[in-house]
Parts: C-alpha cells; sequence; structure tokens
C-alpha cells in the first residue's frame, strides 16, 4: 500500500504508537480460556488477538488422511468478520489456508506424533481482532494451547515479526507499519534452540538488513517464550 507523502512512521527515533525501533508491543498470554476445548489460549500483542482451541487426538476423518503410526496436526486459521475495519467476508479464503498451512509448519518439528498413532490432533485458531502480525500471533497462541492440552511436544514455538520501515529495520510492526512499510518478516523460533522453524519474507531487504531483521526478530520471539512459560505456569499453580 503506498503510504500518504505526509505520513511519518518514525518521528524522534520514536515509532507512531511511542514505541522504540526494537521495542515489541504489549503482550498478554492466557492459558485454559475454554472450558470445553481439551487446551487453549488467549494472546494478545498490542491491538492483535487471537484465541486458539485443541480437539483431540481423535480419530482422523475422512479416513485417508490417517498416517501408519503417527498422528497428524490439522489447523484452521479464521478471521472474524469483525476483526478488521472494513468487515472481512466470512468464511475461507486463499489467504486463511496459505496461513493454516504456515502456521500448521511452524508447529510440527516440536510434536511428538508417534505418540497417538493413527489420530488427528486438531487445531482451531480466530483472530477476533487484527492489527498486523496475526500469524505470529497464532503461532504463539496455537504452542500454549497444545501444550495446555497435555500433547507431548519437545518445546514451545514463539513466533515473531521484524520489518523494514522509512529505510529502518524495526521489532514487531503493527497496522500502520505493515501497511506502509518496506519489508515484513515473520519467524518462528523453537524454545531452548537456535531453530527457525518459519522464516518469511514480504517486500524486499538486503543481506546485511535481512541478518539484522532475523536477529530482531529472534529477540522478539525470546521475550514471549518467557511470557509462554509464565501463563502456562500460572494456569497449573
Ligand atoms: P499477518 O496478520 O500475519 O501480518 P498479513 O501480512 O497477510 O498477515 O496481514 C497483515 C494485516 O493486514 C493483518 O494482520 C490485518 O490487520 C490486515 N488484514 C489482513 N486481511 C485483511 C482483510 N481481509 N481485511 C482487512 N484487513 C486485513
Amino acid at each position: 500500500m503506498k503510504k500518504p507523502d505526509d505520513m511519518k512512521l518514525i518521528v524522534k527515533g520514536k515509532r507512531l504508537d511511542g514505541r522504540k525501533l526494537d521495542e515489541i508491543r504489549p503482550v498478554k498470554i492466557e492459558a485454559g480460556v475454554l472450558g470445553r476445548a481439551i487446551g487453549s489460549a488467549y494472546v494478545e500483542v498490542g491491538g492483535t488477538k487471537v484465541i486458539a482451541g485443541v480437539h483431540g487426538p481423535r480419530g482422523v476423518y475422512p479416513k485417508y488422511l490417517e498416517k501408519q503410526g503417527r498422528a497428524i496436526l490439522r489447523v484452521k486459521y479464521s478471521m472474524a468478520p469483525f476483526s478488521v475495519n472494513d468487515r472481512k467476508r466470512p468464511g475461507p479464503d486463499r489467504r486463511s489456508v496459505e496461513l493454516s498451512k504456515m502456521i500448521k509448519h511452524a508447529l510440527e518439528p516440536v510434536i511428538f506424533f508417534d505418540e497417538f498413532p493413527q489420530l488427528s490432533i486438531d487445531l482451531f485458531v480466530e483472530v477476533i481482532q487484527a492489527d498486523a502480525g496475526t500469524r505470529a500471533a497464532s503461532i504463539v497462541a496455537a504452542s500454549v494451547a497444545l501444550a495446555d492440552a497435555g500433547i507431548p511436544m519437545r518445546a514451545l514455538v514463539s513466533s515473531c515479526a521484524a520489518g523494514k520501515i522509512e529505510g529502518k529495520i524495526v521489532l514487531d510492526l503493527d497496522g500502520p507499519e505493515d501497511n506502509y512499510g518496506q519489508a515484513d518478516l515473520p519467524v518462528a523460533v523453537i524454545d531452548g534452540t537456535e531453530e527457525i522453524s518459519l522464516l518469511q519474507l514480504d517486500g524486499e531487504l538486503n543481506e546485511k538488513e535481512l541478518k539484522e531483521a532475523v536477529q530482531l526478530a529472534v529477540s522478539g520471539c525470546r521475550v514471549i517464550h518467557d511470557k509462554q512459560k509464565e501463563a502456562l505456569r500460572r494456569r497449573y499453580q
């Protein structure tokens, strides 16, 4: 989207919402928010709000999707019609199919699928308010919801984006920054490791900027990892 000529996203080293360039938006995470899902979580990152719920492990229908000797993960990401300024048309679209796939790929490396042969773990993520970074917030919520459901995992997965606005690399773009910025780079990191399970780039970065943005996004993921663990601790204390 083209930025209006008189719009400035960075003024005196601060962003429009008052954040420093390397500052994440306020993060709130709560585990076990739904009574009927076996695991659930609510995540807020600034104005982005998502809820994740887990069903299963349960039988796989249609049967041909069943995998011998291991479980499968199915993910459905959707955005509520009231989650954005212009009402979003309800129902699946290309973007939600793509994001469901990305969330699934980001989480699969940590799940011990062979614990539940031939079953399915079904994960639903609802975006109830969107202000950029919904795939990152969805991965964060999904990971806590899977842990809350007791699904065996080797670690939590966290996610955060970095990007480029007015030539500067910044952490965790909000809506206007995402719309008018030059690049957006969502990253997911497996806790306790250097492993990246998701890395996407929308826009253009040179090699130096790419390295800087990945490092910054990884630092944001570390902040979120601590909040995920705190949320799970609070739930089971
Ligand atoms: P992400 O939410 O992971 O950053 P995108 O880059 O596709 O994914 O979307 C960026 C932002 O654009 C969303 O978080 C949301 O604020 C806005 N957006 C996405 N889809 C729509 C839509 N159909 N209508 C209005 N705004 C949208």
